[in-house]
């Protein structure tokens, strides 16, 4: 029936694309002979694309294509490449990315020694007393797969305060200078949200911080100056238009973010799209409930209208919150880092304002309290009584969920935005944290897309390395870079490649209320495009891993083209 209804619809379409073709205007720009995927349902395939300015004005044959081409025209032909909806990252953490090009990378680090390697050869260029500071090692491949220590630090940096963070960014270790700085001793309490670990014979701190614990040693460590920070961001950026991203959605940060963003906008230093959200509760997020939403900025690249909580930790630090405990650790269930009596007022405040609320929840207990806390401020504050009636609030992650709680998202208009590469990350240890019966429920994204959910597709760089052909990989083969996936990993989950398309183009558009401006390749909407070298929607899987982006196209600019 519905292919029926679709081929009436093009009979019904096609006339009036070509009267529309008889009085054209010479384009700024066009595509032809390109293996053009559009994630519209209506006309999924194409040739040939026209842009003017910063929209789409054709979409169809290379022959119609040619109308379009006048003496200033630019033509581009792709000899056969294949052309996508400009990618959304729709889970990213821009000044991580950012960061992590000009700090201490620790990522790919496969035993304790290298790590401390790594740590001592910069220590050794560091002043005296300088903090060094880092981020981006995993434990998991390690020979044994355990945290690393303060004294293991203190071995290469006696002197000089050490802080680094866990990939996932909800663990850190800390030397013994860096304890001391923060007076965090054996008497020092774990404050609320957080854990300060330590040994179990003498109750010393070990020097692992998880969660709200970290900012007892971050708070001492002087921040980047303006200059660093900007230089951060600018390679951020660049990075990841050279992987074929045209918009981040950022999750979390601050007005100062903001006014950088526009600055670099406003001189030309960047391109890519940002759909910012600000860290909350707090001062940024009474910031946003007071001054309103800034929607559509900057030729459509800035929206900030979105504010981040955060209800629990992380399954590697074994801080998500569990309904029951961890398998390989059954003195814990994981923390809640937010507090009921905080959250109620505020969902409540958000709704009448218009604000859309994005909440991270790894565990089976984070989610199911997130899901009712959002259930109870929908019943609270009914449509009439909302700035906007339909908020498309969204949980982040949604990683680890009971499956009675799947259909409850799309119930509840709640969005899953999720990452594909944690589940390939994820399947070295999350079978020994979850048990086998657990994992019916983690990372299910094809049981929530048949409950009728959408998934906005992200990859939480800098916690995962930030790129989309691996993302997308990941969400269809659901196995790690190497082909492995483990026993009871539940290969139905993986998503179709038409799925996968969508997880990173239309639905991120959706979550971040932009439908009807970008996310499909569509007459009247911004011409964002991903060129790639080969044909993701057909190729083998292994393959995916080696296509490259050769050219990256935001507003009907070119931003990036391959060398
Ligand atoms: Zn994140």
């Amino acid at each position: 029936m519905k292919s029926i209804a679709l081929l009436l619809l093009a009979l019904i379409t096609a006339p009036t694309l070509t009267s529309n073709q008889t009085n054209t205007k010479p384009a700024d720009l066009v595509f032809k002979n390109g293996n053009v995927y559009t994630a519209n349902d209506r006309q999924p395939k194409a040739e040939a694309i026209a842009v003017n300015g910063d929209r789409i004005v054709f979409i169809g044959s290379n022959r119609e294509a040619q109308k379009y081409v006048g003496k200033t025209t630019r033509v581009i032909d792709l000899g056969g490449k294949t052309l996508l909806p400009g990618l959304t990252d729709a889970h990213h953490h821009l000044f991580g990315v950012g960061f992590r090009e000009i700090t201490l990378n620790l990522e790919g680090i496969t035993s304790l020694e290298d790590f401390l390697a790594k740590v001592k050869a910069r220590v050794d260029q560091a002043q005296p007393g300088a903090w060094v500071t880092g981020r981006g090692w995993i434990e998991t491949f390690w020979k044994p797969p355990v945290f690393p220590t303060r004294w293991d630090l203190d071995k290469v940096a006696p002197n000089n305060p050490v802080f680094l963070d866990r990939a996932d960014g909800h663990g850190a270790v800390a030397n013994s200078a860096a304890l001391k700085i923060a007076g965090v001793d054996k008497n020092r309490p774990s404050p609320f949200g957080g854990e300060i670990s330590k040994d179990k014979q003498t109750g010393e701190p070990n020097g692992m911080l998880l969660d709200a614990a970290q900012d007892l040693v971050q708070s001492h460590i002087p921040g980047p100056n303006a200059e660093e920070t900007e230089r951060a961001l600018i390679l951020g950026v660049k990075r990841n238009i050279q992987l074929g991203w045209t918009q981040v959605q950022d999750a979390g940060g601050s007005y100062a973010d903001v006014a950088l963003v526009r600055r670099l906008y406003g001189e030309g230093k960047i391109k890519l799209r940002v759909y910012k959200a600000l860290s909350a509760p707090g001062r940024e997020s009474q910031q946003l409930f007071r001054d309103g939403p800034i929607i559509g900025e900057q030729g459509n690249r800035l929206t900030v209208r979105t504010v981040k909580l955060y209800v629990d930790g992380s399954l590697g630090s074994r801080s998500a919150a569990l309904l029951e405990p961890y398998s390989d650790k059954p003195d814990t269930s994981g923390l809640m880092t937010i507090k009921e009596e905080v959250l109620r007022p505020f969902l409540e405040e958000a709704l009448r304002k218009g604000v859309q609320v994005e909440t991270h929840a790894i565990g089976d207990r984070g989610n199911r309290f997130i899901l009712d806390a959002y259930e109870k401020a929908f019943k609270a504050v009914p449509p009439d009584q909302r700035k906007i009636r339909e908020p498309r609030w969204r949980i982040e992650h949604s990683q680890i969920v009971n499956p009675a709680d799947i259909p409850r998202f799309a119930k509840l208009g709640v969005i899953p935005s999720m990452q594909a590469s944690h589940a390939i990350g994820d399947l070295h240890f999350a079978p020994s944290r979850l048990g086998i019966s657990r994992l019916a429920g983690a990372y299910a994204w094809s049981s929530f897309i048949k409950s009728g959910s959408i998934i906005p597709g992200g990859s939480d760089a800098p916690v995962e390395r930030g790129e989309p052909m691996i993302e997308f990989y990941a969400a269809v083969a659901r196995k790690d870079m190497k082909g492995f996936s483990g026993e009871g990993w539940h290969p139905e989950e993986a998503v179709t490649r038409e799925q996968a398309l969508k997880m990173f183009t239309v639905w991120p558009a959706y979550a971040a209320f932009e439908e009807s401006l970008r996310g499909s390749i569509e007459v009247g909407k911004l011409a964002d495009f991903t060129i790639l070298s080969a044909d993701i929607m057909k190729i083998p899987e292994m393959e995916i891993l080696k296509t490259q982006c050769v050219m990256t196209v935001i507003n009907g600019e070119i931003v990036y083209e391959a060398k």
